[in-house]
């Protein structure tokens, strides 16, 4: 099966996709949106209730990208999908493909 990237990446909103794993921005709103990093590897996950943490993961909807200064990842959608997953990419984009 053939894989478009580019074709994902457009139609795959990061903002729906975050909201269907259950997270909410702490603070900005429109172009930019900040909060708690939802990836299973990122270090700021470790002080939970800090504020470093709440606003580690910053999300740019018009964009569709998005980058965590905890844990330093930063990327498209599929990007996230793959290291939220832990998949590998073209594992992430059969899941996106999918949902
Ligand atoms: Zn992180």
């Amino acid at each position: 099966m053939r894989i478009d990237y580019g074709e994902l990446k457009r139609r795959i909103r990061l903002i729906e996709l975050l909201e269907r794993i259950g997270w909410t921005s702490t603070e900005g709103r429109g172009d930019q949106l900040r909060g708690p990093c939802p990836l299973p590897a990122c270090s700021s996950r470790k002080g939970s209730d800090s504020k470093s943490h709440k606003t580690s993961f910053s999300v740019q909807p018009r964009k569709n990208v998005y980058r965590c200064f905890g844990c330093g990842s930063s990327g498209n959608v599929l990007d996230f999908w793959k290291a939220y997953r832990g998949k590998s990419l073209r594992e992430a984009a059969v899941e996106l493909d999918n949902t």
